[in-house]
């Protein structure tokens, strides 16, 4: 009758905790407790990123919490003992057996927190299916080769209450008028919205609200740090945390492109942007927030020279969180989706933004890939490395000189960050940034995905140029979301995972 979803690896702790008060409390005997243990518990692994692989150190169990540490070696004796059993049709030569066990030997001896999670779960989920597939094949490969039935996929959603009613009562309203009924509680009738796309006075309507969201943005803006935004530019965002994988800095080498290019012809034709950063760091990861540092020193150059006046201005807005969030996903027009792909296991910003009528620019990353298969290539812009080929550039010895040495552009935007172009009272203070992407390999690989970038944007740009298309396209991009509500993600969670029904239904 119960089922516990263990919402990340962090509460795996509750698995020897639940055996505790069986076997301990209630005094079942060990099997009947596995059990019911294994039928009650489900994970879901969010991240492929270290931390979803984290170890507790055995001694440090031992001297918290000593009977869990004795009931965990207890559970992975039993595993081992079950695969020994196995082991006799299918002999283990590689060394199968220590990469399943619970406890880690080296450095120190641990708890792989998610291994005990996978053994003492009936269920084990992802959260967009290309993050499933990485989890099934690259990260817990032989986990799912004697468990494949307890793996699954549930891709992410967000609450179109929150996401859609409430942060952009404009749109809502005017979705409304065209949609009769309730719609907040069933997102795919956003598709009855395909038509009216072609619809001028209906587009016009669109690009009203995005406007008067963009004035109130902008206002924001003005109050928080006293840069005055031109509303009639691409209002271009990037805000989430401050991470390498999610390159920031690809955005960043971007915006100083542009700059360098304005700078080259002040008199051109440039589709005029306000670029938008948010996001904090973790207290202890300084090359984030050296990042931080390096988007208000571009800030700082760009925005006070004359030449770039009206046509780039960069704006880093603090303390991110969700407050902020509801203030700048319905301002925006072009949403930043660029990371490294296969490191993004599902993203939700990424469809708060298109659910706003932001157009994106992003890779073949988490549920980018299932936005473009609802969305449709002509309504996103797609581009960079593919996770398949990211991982074949690394096992050919990438080489991010290569990319560097043969593009005049992004070599004169990486000598200006080492040559203090944007730290003048602080010489050398980017080193690391460069040196990351020069000297270090580049592990999330920002200068191979550069040029596509770069040429994605352009047609980003010509095709801001033309409002009505653009606006059309906003429309449908909207109309295409209804599969990323919350609700079908709880849906498939209750008839997936816990063998429950609905006891009453979404009203709002
Ligand atoms: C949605 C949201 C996120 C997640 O954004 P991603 O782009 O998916 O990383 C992070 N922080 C806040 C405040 C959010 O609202």
């Amino acid at each position: 009758m119960v089922v516990i979803q263990l919402n990340d690896t962090h509460p795996t702790i509750a698995i020897p905790e639940l055996m505790r008060i069986l076997v301990d409390e209630e005094l079942l005997g060990w099997d009947t407790a596995w059990d019911l243990c294994t039928r009650v518990f489900a994970y879901t692994n969010h991240t492929v990123l270290p931390e979803a692989l984290e170890t507790w150190p055995c001694s440090l169990i031992e001297r918290v919490l000593p009977r869990h540490m004795q009931i965990i070696y207890e559970i992975n004796h039993r595993f081992l003992h079950w695969l020994d059993k196995d082991a006799r049709a299918h002999p283990d030569p590689d060394g199968r057996k220590a990469r399943l066990s619970i406890i880690q030997e080296h450095p120190e001896k641990a708890v792989r927190m998610a291994s005990l999670a996978i053994v003492g779960s009936f269920s084990v989920n992802g959260v967009a299916a290309m993050h499933t597939e990485i989890i099934k094949k690259k990260v817990f490969p032989d986990f799912h080769a004697i468990f494949p039935e307890r793996f699954r996929n549930i891709t992410n959603g967000v609450t179109p209450r929150r996401w859609l009613n409430q942060c952009n009562p404009g749109l809502a309203g005017l979705i409304s008028e065209k949609i009769p009924g309730n719609w907040l509680c069933h997102l795919e009738e956003l598709r009855n919205l395909i038509p009216h796309a072609e619809d001028p006075e209906f587009r016009a309507r669109w690009h009203q609200v995005k406007r008067s969201n963009k004035h109130r943005l902008a206002e924001y803006v003005q109050r928080k740090i006293g840069i005055k935004c031109n509303l009639d530019a691409m209002f271009d965002v990037q805000v989430k945390r401050i991470h390498e994988y999610k390159r920031q800095l690809l955005n960043v080498l971007h915006v100083i492109t542009l700059y360098n290019r304005i700078k080259v012809d002040p008199g051109g034709e440039f589709t005029p942007r306000v670029v938008l950063f948010g996001g904090k760091a973790a207290p202890a990861y300084a090359m984030a927030k050296l990042i931080i540092r390096l988007i208000n020193g571009v800030a700082d150059v760009v925005n006070a020279d004359l030449d770039a006046s009206g046509r780039l201005q960069i704006v880093f807005l603090p303390n991110y969180c969700v407050s902020q969030a509801e203030r700048v996903i319905p301002a925006t027009e072009l949403s930043e989706q660029i990371s490294t792909a296969g490191y993004e296991a599902s993203g939700t910003g990424n469809m708060k933004f298109a659910l706003n009528g932001a157009l994106t620019i992003g890779t073949l990353d988490g549920a980018n890939v299932e936005m473009l298969e609802e969305i449709g290539p002509d309504n996103m812009f797609i581009f960079g490395h593919t996770a398949t080929e990211i991982v074949a550039l690394r096992q050919n010895n990438y080489n991010p000189w290569h990319f560097c040495e043969n593009d005049q552009e992004l070599k004169q935007v990486l000598s200006m960050i080492s040559r203090d172009a944007f730290s003048p009272k602080t010489p050398g203070l980017f080193a690391p940034i460069t040196d990351a992407l020069l000297h270090h390999g580049d592990y999330f690989c920002v200068l191979a995905d550069y040029r596509a970038y770069v040429e994605s944007q352009e047609k980003v740009s010509r095709l801001y140029s033309n409002q009505e298309e653009w606006t059309r396209r906003s429309i449908l991009n909207t109309a295409n979301m209804g599969k990323f509500s919350s609700d079908r993600s709880i849906a498939e969670y209750a008839q997936k995972i816990w063998g429950v029904m609905p006891s009453s239904s979404c009203q709002i």
